[in-house]
This record gives structure tokens, sequence and C-alpha cells, in this order.
């Protein structure tokens, strides 16, 4: 698919609740290791309200899926990744007015969700949060977007990216979120939060190319 529309968006919802759900315990491990240990949970018991929200509502463009989606995480996620996913999710409905999304229309949203996540949490790279995870996404979907490939391929380089930056938070020491409390021994742990997105844009990706539905 060279371009993406409201049924990827949806299916991307449906696959999001689900990969959650599946990696439901994995999300709560590094979070007992480096915070309170509800990443995990927050998450699940936000996707579950969003994809009953979705069935209900039935929106007709990616930007009222989205928006859908912020609402819904910010009144049923707490800590700190339900306003930071909700303002991700919000800023992403507004740069994706359209009807549908190409390579740069997804470089675009993402780059949106990432500077709502930044105004929210004033992190920056290398602080161990999401961030870490969504900046090289970003970086990644652009270059897609610069060369000329589809939306797809711009997603599958977004999830490649995101996925590597997880795992680089590994070693880093945390500056900010409740990790930051453990100062040098957050060390050694990958970040709930970067490990969170990789997923959900696994699950974006897997749904443009067919493969999640
Ligand atoms: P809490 O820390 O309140 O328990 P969660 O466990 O749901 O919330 O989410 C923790 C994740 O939130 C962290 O792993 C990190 O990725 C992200 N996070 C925390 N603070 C910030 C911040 N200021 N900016 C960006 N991301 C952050
Ligand atoms: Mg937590």
């Amino acid at each position: 698919m060279t371009t993406l529309d409201v049924t990827w968006a949806r299916d991307w919802v449906k696959a999001s609740a689900a990969v959650v759900a599946e990696h439901r315990v994995d999300l709560i491990d590094l979070d007992r290791a480096i915070g309170d240990g509800d990443h995990g949970e927050n998450l699940d018991r936000g996707f579950t309200a969003v994809l009953r929200k979705l069935q209900e509502a039935e929106p007709e463009t990616i930007a009222d899926v989205f928006t859908l989606v912020a609402k819904t995480l910010m009144s049923t996620v707490g800590g700190a990744a339900g306003p930071l996913y909700g303002t991700a999710y919000l800023r992403a409905a507004k740069a994706a007015d359209g009807q549908s999304l190409d390579a740069a229309g997804v470089a675009d949203m993402l780059d949106a969700a990432l500077g709502g996540i930044v105004a929210r949490g004033k992190a920056e790279v290398g602080d161990k949060t999401m961030v870490d995870a969504w900046s090289p996404a970003v970086a990644a979907a652009k270059e897609v977007a610069t060369s000329g490939g589809s939306a797809g391929a711009a997603l599958a380089a977004a999830a490649d990216a995101a996925a590597q930056g997880a795992l680089d938070t590994e070693p880093l020491v945390a500056r900010k979120g409740r990790a930051s409390y453990l100062g040098q021994r957050s060390a050694n742990h990958r970040d709930p939060g970067a490990q969170s997105t990789a997923l959900l844009l696994r699950a974006a990706a897997d749904v443009a190319a067919g493969g999640r539905r």
C-alpha cells in the first residue's frame, strides 16, 4: 500500500490493543525494574477502553481515530504514560487531517506525536524515556519520505528504528520520570515507555504491510 487510510488507522488501534495485551507482563516487568511496575497494566487498561470506544463510535477519518485514542488514553491511563501518549495521539490527529497518509504524511504525523511528548515531558534524547524510541523513528520515517518510499516503508523504518532506540536505552541512566529516582541503578534496564513505543510502531507497520489485523 503506498498510502494509508482510515481502515489502516482503525486496524492499527485494534492491533495496538492486541500487542499491548500480549506484552502486558513484559512491560510490567520492565517497569518493575526501574519504576513502579504499572506500565503494562496502564496501557492494557487504556487500549481495552479504546477498543470499546472504537466499536461504539466508528470514526471515519484518521484524525477522528487518533482523537478518540488520545481522549480515551488521557482519561483511563494514569501515571506519566497516559498524558504523554494522549498528547502524542492528539498532535498526530492534528497532523493527519486528510483522508490518507503518504510517506511524508507518516513522517509528519510521527514528528507531531514526538513534538507532543517533548512539549509535555520535556525529555531529551538520552534521558532514557520513550523519546529515545520516538526520535529515531521520526528520523527514519523522514528519510524514507525524502527518498520517495511508500507510507508502509516509512512505518517499517520507523518501527525498526524505535526497536533499536528502545534497545539503546538499556545502558542509559534515567534523567526523567520515575526511573530517574534510581540514579545509576536505572542503568542496564530497558525503558518501558521506549519498549511500548517500539511495540505500537511495529503494530502500525505490520498492519500497513497487511500482516496484522
Ligand atoms: P509512571 O512512571 O507514572 O508509573 P508509566 O509506568 O505508565 O508511568 O510510564 C513510564 C514511562 O513513561 C517511562 O518508561 C518513560 O518512557 C515515560 N516517561 C516518563 N517520564 C517521561 C518524560 N518526562 N518524558 C517522556 N517520557 C517519559
Ligand atoms: Mg510506572
